[in-house]
């Protein structure tokens, strides 16, 4: 049974005192990028130990924004907006396919390339004899209190109970929609073999719950499992779990290449020039999974959260083959229409240029060969 943790009074202020650090959503002020910064090396940091984006502090927003952001984001909690998917079933097609559908694809055990779509950022992918899942959550909420924050509006693509076994799991930051807790232990329960991945300063919150397959790395660190290279690499984004955790670390997106296939996952991240940087270093990649949603209002999110264009961007960037749509759909974060990431992101996709991409947005629960 999952422990309780830190759900108290703590949690409550951290939630109250900063709404934006339950989903990753906001950040404070503007700020100019430079245009020559070198991402591919070794995270950044302050002098006083806290990672830091070589670009600098992400600044995005002043109160005029933030305000109403979050004010409309405490109403979307407490009472779904019209058009929002419901939670079981949906009529919209990008939402839900039929978990009748995923049993009986029955593709695990063939031992193909496949990505699967649980919800949000979360995937089910095997490829070159591993099976691993990229920031898995399978809680009701986006939120370190369970009756309180972003709920969940679809039912997650596969039931836990159904999951396949796993080798490892991926992290990409520590924003209670990308790390989630409750869900890293039933994994681990479940896998006592798995590995978790995360980047500098991430093992702590695992460690205190009695996961012990963790490992850390940083930038440009790699870790190999059953001859598959695991890559940590950089992603333009921030941290913060708590009240007074802003940076304190790391977050990054990962690539996983194996003798067959390359698949890249961008985590949580504003469109930034590392993605060039990778796709020289690393690419090209048969399968890139990107964010492509919360990112209204774009004051407060542009520089750490892509829009859909963006998004495609970012996969020609790294010299994708495939790209599939991440980070949408799922939890209500953020003032865009729930149904406007996959529509732009397919339009974007197919003016994509010399560099021909193809795009896919999966329904959630829907398993697809790569
Ligand atoms: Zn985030």
């Amino acid at each position: 049974m999952p422990k309780p943790g830190k759900t108290g009074g703590h949690a409550l202020l951290a939630l109250l005192l900063s709404t934006s650090s339950f989903a990753c959503t906001a950040l404070p002020g503007p700020h100019p990028l430079p245009e020559s910064t070198v991402w591919l090396g070794p995270a950044p940091r302050t002098e006083n130990g806290r990672f830091v984006n070589p670009v600098g502090e992400l600044l995005g927003g002043g109160n005029r924004v933030r305000i109403p952001f979050l004010w409309g984001r405490i109403k979307t909690t407490l009472r779904p907006r019209p058009g929002a998917p419901g939670t079981t079933d949906s009529a919209t097609s990008y939402f839900r396919r039929s978990l009748q559908d995923v049993a009986t694809q029955g593709v695990y055990s063939q031992g193909a390339p496949t990505v699967t779509w649980i919800g949000h950022a979360t995937l089910l992918v095997e490829m070159d004899g591993v099976r691993f899942l990229t920031d898995p959550i399978w809680s009701k909420r986006a939120s370190p209190l369970s009756w309180l924050g972003p709920a969940r509006r679809v039912e997650p693509g596969i039931s836990f109970d159904d999951l396949p076994q796993i080798d490892f799991v991926l992290i990409s930051h520590n924003h209670f929609d990308h790390l989630d807790l409750p869900t890293l232990e039933r994994i681990a329960e479940r896998n006592p073999k798995a590995t978790f991945y995360v980047p500098l300063g991430n093992a702590e919150l695992l460690f205190e719950r009695g996961i012990t397959r963790v490992v850390e790395l940083d930038w440009t660190q790699q870790a190999t499992v059953q001859g598959v290279e695991i890559h940590c690499l950089p992603a333009q984004h921030w941290s913060k779990r708590g009240l007074t955790d802003t940076y304190a670390t790391l977050w990054s997106s990962w690539a996983v290449i194996g003798k067959d296939r390359r698949f890249f996952f961008a985590g949580d991240t504003g469109y930034f020039a590392g993605f060039k940087e990778i796709g020289d270093a690393l690419g090209p990649f048969d399968l890139a999974a990107v964010p492509i949603g919360a990112y209204e209002p774009t004051a407060m999110m542009h520089l750490s959260h892509m829009n859909p264009e963006e998004a495609v961007m970012a996969a020609v960037d790294v010299g994708a083959r495939t790209a599939v749509a991440v980070h949408f759909g799922t939890f209500d974060l953020a003032d865009e229409p729930l149904d406007e990431p996959p529509a732009r992101f397919i339009e974007a996709a197919t003016g994509s240029g010399s560099t021909p991409l193809e795009a896919w947005v999966l329904s959630i629960g829907e398993i697809r060969p790569f």
